[in-house]
C-alpha cells in the first residue's frame, strides 16, 4: 500500500510535467487490424485483473496488488497464447491504468472500476521503442509505419505515446511531451496589446482588445450555431432514448431491442460529434487571442459558477469555460504571454469603465443587460462594460512592468515575467486608469 502511495504521487506530479498532443493518424487496412488486436489485448488484461482483483477481494480479502500482479502478465501467456502477439510493455500500461483506477476508487475520486467494452473509447499506451518521422509514426512490431497529420510543429523529447480509437472508429495518436523544452518568445505585433475577456451565457465571451483605449475594439464571440444545432439534437435523443427502456421496477427484465442499441450508438456518435465541435470552436478562439496579446485578463471562473441557471445552456457553458480557460493558460506557457485573473471580488461588471469615473453600481442585478452610470450618464452594455474592466486591467500590468524593466520590452523578454503566471487584481486604482488612457502603443 506504501509503495502504491508513492507511485501515484509521481503520477500527479509528471501530469505537471508533461503535455499531451493529439493527432489524427490515418491506419490502412492492415494496420488497423494490428491496432484493434492490440486493443483488445489490452482489454483482455485490464477486464481479467479486474475480475481477479474482485474475486480475491471477495473471498480472500486480498486488495488490488500492482507489483504483484504484474508478475502474473508473463505466465498469462501460457494460458492465453494469443497475449504472445502483444506488446508486453503495453499490456503493462494496460495494468497500470487499471491501477490508477483502483487508486482513484480508494481515494473517493471515482466510482469502482467499469469493465472496459469493445464498442468504448479504447487505448493503448506505447510507452517506448516507436519512431516518429515526418509524418509517420512507427510503433513496435507493426512493419509498416502509420500515417500522421502533424497540425502544429512538436518538440522532440515525446515521452511516449498512445494510440487511441473513438466510438465512431476513429483513431489518434497521442504523445506526451516535456514541458517547457523550448523558449516562448512574442513577436513583436503583439508587444503592449491586452485583451478582456468577459464570459457569458448568450454569447460565449465579449472580447476588447487594443493598446489604448482609444483603439480598443470589442466583439462579441456568439456560441456557434452549429454546436447549439447538435446540442438539440442530443437533448431531443436522449429524451427518446429515456422514454424507450427503463426498468420500471427492480423485477422489470426488459432488454434493450435492436433499435435502441442502434439509437444509443447514434446517442455515443452525437456526443464525440459535439466534442469534436467544441474542441475546434475553442482552440481557433483560444489560439487567436494567444496570436493577437501580450497579455490576457480573464475572471476567476468561480464568479460565474455562482450564477443559478437551470438552463440546459448553462452546464453546456460550463464545460466549454473550463476547457477554454485551460487552453489559455497552456497557450499562454507555451507562447510566453502574461495571463492576469482578476479575484472573485473585483467588480468587472458593476465598475462604469468610462475614463474619469470609478462607479460602481452594487445593486447590479443578474437580469439587467444594460445599465446607465448615474455618475457620468453612460449607458452600458452589461458584457462590453466587464471585457473593458478586464482589458483596463491588462493595459495597468503592461504599464507596471514598463515603469519596472523600462519600454525596451524586447521579443524575448517574458521570461522575465511573474514566473507564476498569475496575479490577482482587487482593488480599482483610478489614477493608473488615467495613465494607462495615455499609455501609447510604443
Ligand atoms: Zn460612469
Amino acid at each position: 500500500m506504501n509503495s502504491k502511495k508513492t507511485k501515484n504521487k509521481n503520477t500527479d506530479k509528471d501530469k505537471n510535467k508533461f503535455y499531451t498532443y493529439r493527432f489524427r493518424i490515418y491506419p490502412n487496412k492492415e494496420q488497423i487490424n494490428y491496432l484493434n488486436e492490440q486493443i483488445s489485448y489490452n482489454r483482455f488484461i485490464y477486464n481479467f485483473f479486474l475480475e481477479r482483483s474482485i474475486h480475491l477481494y471477495k473471498y480472500h480479502n486480498i486488495k488490488f496488488n500492482y507489483i504483484k500482479f504484474q508478475k502474473i502478465i508473463p505466465l498469462l501467456k501460457k494460458g492465453f497464447p494469443f497475449l504472445k502477439e502483444a506488446n508486453s510493455q503495453s499490456l503493462q500500461c494496460s495494468l497500470q491504468s487499471l491501477d490508477k483506477a483502483y487508486h482513484k476508487f480508494f481515494t473517493k475520486q471515482a466510482g469502482y472500476p467499469n469493465f472496459k467494452k469493445k464498442y468504448s473509447y479504447n487505448s493503448i499506451v506505447i510507452p517506448q521503442s516507436f519512431k516518429i518521422v515526418n509524418n509517420i509514426i512507427q510503433i513496435p512490431k507493426l512493419k509498416s509505419p502509420i500515417k500522421v497529420k502533424f497540425h502544429r510543429h512538436f518538440y522532440e523529447n515525446v515521452n511516449s505515446i498512445s494510440i487511441s480509437k473513438t466510438i465512431s472508429s476513429k483513431y489518434y495518436v497521442n504523445m506526451l511531451i516535456e514541458k517547457f523544452k523550448f523558449t516562448p518568445y512574442i513577436p513583436k505585433k503583439t508587444l503592449g496589446i491586452s485583451t478582456g475577456i468577459d464570459l457569458g451565457i448568450k454569447d460565449f465571451a465579449t472580447i476588447t482588445t487594443g493598446t489604448n483605449l482609444d483603439n480598443k475594439q470589442t466583439h462579441k464571440i456568439p456560441n456557434p450555431t452549429i454546436l447549439l444545432k447538435s446540442q438539440k439534437k442530443l437533448v431531443k435523443l436522449s429524451k427518446w432514448l429515456d422514454r424507450k427502456v427503463h426498468k420500471r421496477n427492480k423485477q422489470d427484465k426488459t432488454t434493450a431491442s435492436k433499435n435502441y442499441l442502434k439509437f444509443k450508438n447514434k446517442l455515443s456518435l452525437l456526443h464525440e460529434h459535439i466534442f469534436n465541435q467544441r474542441q475546434s470552436f475553442l482552440h481557433k478562439l483560444s489560439s487567436r487571442i494567444i496570436n493577437d496579446s501580450q497579455v490576457v485578463v480573464l475572471e476567476d471562473l468561480n464568479i460565474k459558477g455562482m450564477i443559478k441557471n437551470r438552463h440546459l445552456s448553462k452546464s453546456i457553458s460550463d464545460v466549454s469555460w473550463n476547457k477554454f480557460v485551460k487552453m489559455i493558460e497552456y497557450k499562454s506557457n507555451w507562447y510566453g504571454r502574461q495571463i492576469i485573473k482578476v479575484d472573485r471580488f473585483y467588480p468587472s461588471s458593476k465598475k462604469c469603465s468610462t475614463l474619469n469615473c470609478d462607479y460602481i453600481y452594487k445593486d447590479l442585478k443578474l437580469s439587467e443587460r444594460s445599465w446607465i452610470c448615474p455618475k457620468c450618464g453612460a449607458i452600458h452594455d452589461r458584457d462590453i462594460n466587464a471585457s473593458i474592466n478586464l482589458f483596463l486591467e491588462g493595459l495597468i500590468f503592461l504599464l507596471e512592468y514598463t515603469k519596472k524593466y523600462g519600454s525596451n520590452l524586447s521579443e524575448f523578454t517574458p521570461v522575465e515575467y511573474d514566473t507564476a503566471g498569475y496575479r490577482n487584481i482587487g482593488i480599482s486604482r483610478h489614477t493608473m486608469k488615467q495613465e494607462a488612457y495615455q499609455f501609447i502603443d510604443r
